[in-house]
């Protein structure tokens, strides 16, 4: 067992005793996907403990506005295989099909289940749920434009969240609440055994032995400086896998939201374009009907802040610095405003001090979601490469929501497919769990150092005496990637970007620490999660610097087009400590589960 910094004799000795506890499945995130999984899990009998370093309702899925698809076809036709057919197009087809086919028919069962559970959905005069267009929502295979998207008002995100968290104490999940999760357990045999978390309220540090860990950790937006999510959403179980060998999948792939308020990143949801809403540039022109004559602004994501990227370029950005664009809804009835968007109305208020009802909103693309992450089939189960293999489970782990890379969003997630994801996945979780324990899973032993490096590095970094404070560290990572690995990429940017960014890599030894409790330390919080994005900075630029294609959120200049021959294909990736990135691949599942829809690229690319 190794010294402790703090000079403290052994690292199981009186530094940091853990706490240790037993469980069938722990849960790491409490988001919609953790909810989900939790409660399913707890419902089943199963033992099940949800870990969360915030309070369940605040983690990022309360932030969702616009809604969540399923082909309820309450406002007009609709059929699951359409829903398929526009998730696999709008993945730029690098989304794997079973798992979409999986997702998009049980997409309306689980809404109903929701509507179930209590979720507040709007409604139809007639009382059915309420849905709206959203970008790259089709019907009859590309013909018509589909009223996809159930909500509730523009916090469709809140409404869900608090209902999933109802349920779980209706099950009686058992809760960690602000604990923070810090590395997962694993055997000499590659399986995971536990995870080992510190209980930021009073310090203790918590071993918890399970047969099935879960990780439902969330995005990594935080890795940019302009992202619509919130603070806490710094990938932590991403970093996790990779420090426990595992790699990472598609991190190239990073979805700009067009509409971020320029100035604070909060998200204005696209549900505005699908009330009416649209953009112009400095000349006041709709330029959207110039790029996608047929979708105008409800074409996908990347394709409108491409359009918004390449307009401000052209210098026809508005305001002072010509550096971002106008979004409009003030010609939409004020009712309508006040029904269905009352929430964006409010946040345009306190962050751009716009009346939304008579001038527009200044926006910018801004980072909104990561298509990547951890790999997993769609049974949820964590999936590696190996001797071959390339859909080898690793025992033990599963991964959900967005911290998984399953991949039903490919190279480009489509709006309202999120929430869909979360709770499609976090049911389909627990149904596997069940399946896997009911079949009589023991425990598998703990190895003799279990929880140890988690613990060295915990307290590397509490005593940690260099002479950059984070917040600096941080800033320069959130620079870098912004400037050379947002919309626009091109071969010689992101040259330049890995090297920068290898340079602050390389900076993390001179972290500086001034804390040293481990009571509500702030300070060690947000060193930890400094570590954890640093990670995915590096792996996330050297696989879009990789990928000399471009497919959906990847936009290469030097490589405009989509290369279906060499690059339709994910990427793996994995870092070591020294930072030493080592980059392969998995095949995209082009076969479905029913083959009852199979949709293949065309030979050009779409948009
Ligand atoms: C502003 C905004 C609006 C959006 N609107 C929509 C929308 O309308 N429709 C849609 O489909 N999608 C939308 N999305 C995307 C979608 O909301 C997210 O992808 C989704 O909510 C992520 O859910 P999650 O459960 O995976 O993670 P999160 O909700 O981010 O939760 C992560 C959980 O993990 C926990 N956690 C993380 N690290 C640790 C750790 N180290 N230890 C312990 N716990 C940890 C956190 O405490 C939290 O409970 C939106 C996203 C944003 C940012």
């Amino acid at each position: 067992m190794a010294e402790t910094v703090s000079g403290a004799p052994k690292i199981n000795g009186t530094a940091y005793p853990f706490v240790d506890h037993v469980y069938d499945v722990v849960v790491v995130g409490a988001g919609g996907a953790g909810l989900r999984a939790t409660f399913g899990m707890a419902e089943k009998g199963l033992k099940t403990a949800c870990i969360s370093k915030v309070y369940p309702t605040r983690s990022h899925t309360v932030a969702a506005q616009g809604g969540i698809s399923a082909s309820l076809g309450n406002m007009g036709p609709d059929d699951w295989r359409w829903h398929m057919y526009d998730t696999v197009k709008g993945s730029d087809w690098l989304g794997d099909q079973d798992a979409i086919e999986y997702m998009c028919r049980e997409a309306v069962p689980a809404i109903i289940e929701l509507e179930h559970y209590g979720v507040p959905f709007s409604r139809t005069e007639a009382g059915k749920i309420y849905q709206r267009p959203f970008g790259g929502m089709t019907t009859e295979y590309g013909k018509g434009i589909a009223q996809r998207t159930c909500a509730a008002a523009d916090r469709t995100g809140h409404a869900i969240l608090h209902t999933l968290y109802q349920q779980a104490l209706k099950h009686r999940a058992e809760f960690f609440v602000e604990y923070f999760a810090l590395d997962l357990i694993m055997d000499e045999e590659g399986a995971c055994v536990g995870v080992v978390a510190w209980n930021l309220d009073d310090g203790t540090i918590h071993r918890f032995h399970a047969k099935i860990v879960v990780l439902a950790t969330g995005g990594y937006g935080r890795v940019f400086f302009s992202a619509t999510s919130a603070h806490t959403c710094t990938g932590d179980g991403n970093a996790m896998a990779l420090r426990a060998g595992l790699p990472l999948q598609d991190m190239e792939f990073i979805q700009f939201h067009p509409t971020g308020i320029y100035g604070a990143g909060c998200l204005i949801t696209e549900g505005v374009r699908g009330e009416g809403g649209y953009l112009t540039n400095s000349a006041g022109e709709r330029f959207m009907e110039r790029y996608a004559p047929s979708a105008k602004d409800l074409a996908s994501r990347d394709v409108v802040s491409r359009a918004m990227t390449m307009e401000i370029r052209e210098g026809r950005g508005v305001g002072a610095h010509k550096d971002h664009i106008h979004l409009h809804i003030e010609h939409l009835d004020p009712k309508i405003i006040h029904e269905r968007l009352p929430g964006i109305a409010e946040t345009a208020r306190i962050f751009a001090g716009v009346d939304v009802t008579r001038e527009p909103i200044p926006v910018l693309p801004t980072c909104h979601y990561n298509m990547g992450g951890v790999p997993t089939n769609y049974r949820t189960e964590v999936v590696t490469k190996k001797d071959g293999n390339p859909d080898a489970v690793v025992p033990g782990l599963m991964a959900i929501g967005e911290a998984a890379c399953v991949s039903v969003h490919g190279a480009n997630r489509l709006g309202s497919n999120s929430l869909l994801d979360l709770v499609v996945f976090g049911r389909s979780a627990a149904i596997r769990a069940t399946e896997i324990i009911g079949k009589g899973e023991k425990h598998r032993n703990l190895p003799k150092d279990a929880g140890d490096k988690a613990i060295e590095r915990l307290d590397r970094l509490r005593h940690a005496k260099g002479d950059i404070p984070t917040a600096k560290l941080r800033l320069d990572m959130q620079k870098i990637m912004q400037n050379d690995c947002a919309v626009y990429r091109t071969g010689k940017t992101l040259k330049e970007g890995v090297d920068k960014i290898r340079d602050v890599y390389g900076q993390r030894h001179r972290v500086k620490v001034d804390d040293r409790s481990l009571i509500w330390n702030s300070d060690l919080v947000e060193t930890l999660e400094l570590d954890n994005l640093m990670y995915q900075a590096v792996v996330s630029i050297e696989s879009a610097l990789n990928r000399e294609e471009s497919r959906g959120a990847q936009a290469r200049e030097d490589f405009p087009n989509r290369d279906d021959e060499k690059w339709m294909k994910h990427t793996i990736s994995w870092i070591d400590e020294a930072g030493k990135v080592t980059l392969d691949y998995r095949p995209v599942h082009m076969t479905t589960l029913s083959n009852d829809v199979q949709v293949f690229p065309p030979k050009a690319r779409v948009y």
